[in-house]
This record gives C-alpha cells, structure tokens and sequence, in this order.
C-alpha cells in the first residue's frame, strides 16, 4: 500500500512501476499543461487505452480538490480565527489554483491505478 501510494506521487507506470507516465509535468506558472508519454518508456504499456480514458479523471480530481479545500479550511480558520470566511475562501481559491496541475497529474495517475487491469 505504501508502494502504491510513493509510485502514485511520483507518477510512475501502474505496470512496472520504473517508467514516467509525463513527460512534462506542466505547471501553473509555466501556462503548459502536463504531457503524457502515450506508452510507458519501460515496457510500454498504453496509458489512454481510449479515447476519453481520463475522463473518470475528472472525478477523481475533483474529490482531491474537495478534499484539500475542506482540510484547508479546517487548517486556516484553526489558525488564523479570521472574523470572516472570506479572507479564507480567497486563500483557499489561490491555493487550489495553484495545485490544480498536480491534481490533473495525479488524478490521472490514480485512474490508471485504480482500473488496471
Ligand atoms: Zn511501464
């Protein structure tokens, strides 16, 4: 389990577990988005195996994002006690904006994790 969870984050083939799934891993900060190798480099396996594979990606994606919102929220209004919500909401928004590349990565990493075989 713990594998899995280290290959996920670092975006490694669900088959061999040594080969990258991106090429590029894009970034906010950069405007690109990340790039997919279409076979793994290692022992080429097909990462899109159709056309709109990664959609179910979306879902996973949005849970993390979901996620990370609700444990940010927690975090910052533990630590700051703002008087409003607001100021939290704006750093909330910020910082999913931020992550939101590496959702995209890793969502579809754990897509492919999950439907395997
Ligand atoms: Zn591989």
């Amino acid at each position: 389990m713990g594998n899995i969870v280290k290959n996920i984050c670092l975006g490694t083939c669900p088959n061999c577990n040594k080969g990258k799934v991106f090429q590029e891993k894009g970034g906010f900060l950069k405007l690109k988005l990340p790039k997919m190798y279409k076979n793994c480099t290692v022992c080429n396996y097909k990462f899109e195996k159709e056309p709109g594979y990664f959609y179910g990606a979306m879902y996973v994606s949005y849970m993390l994002t979901v996620g990370q919102a609700i444990g940010l929220y927690l975090l910052l209004s533990y630590v700051f006690q703002f008087g409003n919500n607001f100021q939290i909401f704006l750093m909330i928004a910020a910082t999913m904006i931020g992550l939101s590349f590496f959702n995209m990565r890793i969502s579809r990493v754990i897509w492919m994790y999950l439907f395997k075989n």
